[in-house]
């Protein structure tokens, strides 16, 4: 046996990654040859929260050599933003994910909460969604709040109603995260990096101000990150999102990742039905019914037609 020590990894950049050993020594550590999931090249074959066996390089620079990544309980994988073939691991052997997003400033973007579960749910990662900024909604962005958090509750994702600037709100969100790992996404600009610091101030995160031109805020986070701000809290910041795309789905997947589809669908004419427009779907009778969202249901035939298109294009890349 060699003398391969345990350690995890806290911060992935896809050339190097920063590890953690069991006495809390980091090392900068590196890793040779390619590695793929699910027969496509990952941008970062190491993701934070993995934990490695690696070998000590050079003592004095305190560099090291992983050698081997252990079985991962989970992970949350997306498509790599800059490489469209190439899928980009954020994170794995998390306990819940928290998606923060904004109804103003920036304005909440149709579809994103569905989009984020598409990445938490093939591996059951439960997941919450924070409304943050509710300083700024009017009373109809508050009845948005209402409308969304009552779909979601419905079928089992805890949603927030809170201002990072408000400090009872920052402690609500600070007992979720006691004794368990978080990964925390967010579109930029939503103010993920402020409710950090208002839950933890020592950790200090840079945040940015909103750009007065585009309203979006600009990237303050290139990787993700994890830090142990308590003795027994855990999170993992992620570098903020623009849009997220899913060239590691198939159709089918989607449908099996709309978690309350579930119930209903066993009882579709057809076991491969993607329910559009198949007979006897059941999904659509359930909709039409009011037990399952239109909302979630369109956002569904739209992802699922961005997935078809995608696919087609990957299929006749040679044309
Ligand atoms: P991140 O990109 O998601 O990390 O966003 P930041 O934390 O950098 O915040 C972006 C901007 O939103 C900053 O100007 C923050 O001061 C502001 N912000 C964050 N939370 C709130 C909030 O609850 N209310 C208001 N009005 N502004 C907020
Ligand atoms: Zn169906």
């Amino acid at each position: 046996m060699s003398d391969a020590r345990q350690a995890i990894v806290v911060r992935s950049t896809g050339s190097w990654y920063q590890i953690k050993d069991d006495q809390g020594v980091m090392y900068d550590a590196r890793i040779r040859g390619k590695f793929r999931l699910n027969g496509k090249t990952l941008t970062n074959p190491v993701a934070v929260g993995d934990l490695v066996h690696f070998e000590i390089e050079n003592e004095v620079e305190n560099s090291a050599l992983i050698k081997d990544i252990l079985p991962r309980e989970n992970y949350v994988v997306r498509q790599s933003p800059r490489k469209k073939h190439q899928l980009h691991l954020l994170a794995s052997n998390i306990d819940q994910a928290m998606l923060v997003i904004t109804i103003r400033e920036p304005n909440l973007k149709q579809g994103v909460i569905d989009r984020f579960l598409l990445m938490t749910e093939p591996h059951d990662i439960p997941a919450c969604i924070v409304f943050n900024k509710k300083d700024l909604y009017t009373e109809e962005d508050i009845k948005l709040y209402d409308y969304l958090s009552e779909i979601y509750t419905e079928i089992g994702y805890s949603t927030y109603l809170i201002s990072s600037l408000v400090e009872g709100d920052a402690k609500k969100i600070s007992e979720t995260l006691e004794s368990k790992t978080t990964l925390i996404s967010g579109q930029s600009g939503v103010g993920k990096s402020t409710l950090i610091n208002a839950i933890y101030p020592d950790l200090d995160l840079r945040t940015s101000e909103l750009s007065e031109s585009s309203g979006k805020g600009q990237h303050t986070t290139t990787f993700a990150t994890m830090y142990e701000p308590t003795a027994d809290a855990r999170i993992i910041d992620t570098p903020g999102f623009k849009g997220l795309s899913f060239n590691n789905l198939e159709p089918m997947d989607v449908a099996h990742n709309f978690r309350e589809f579930f119930k209903y669908s066993e009882n579709c004419k057809f076991n491969n039905c993607l329910h559009r427009e198949e007979p006897g779907c059941a999904i659509v009778a359930a909709m039409e019914q009011d037990q399952i969202s239109e909302l979630r249901y369109a956002n569904y035939l739209q992802i699922l037609e961005e997935i078809e298109d995608q696919n087609y294009w990957e299929r006749h890349s040679d044309l």
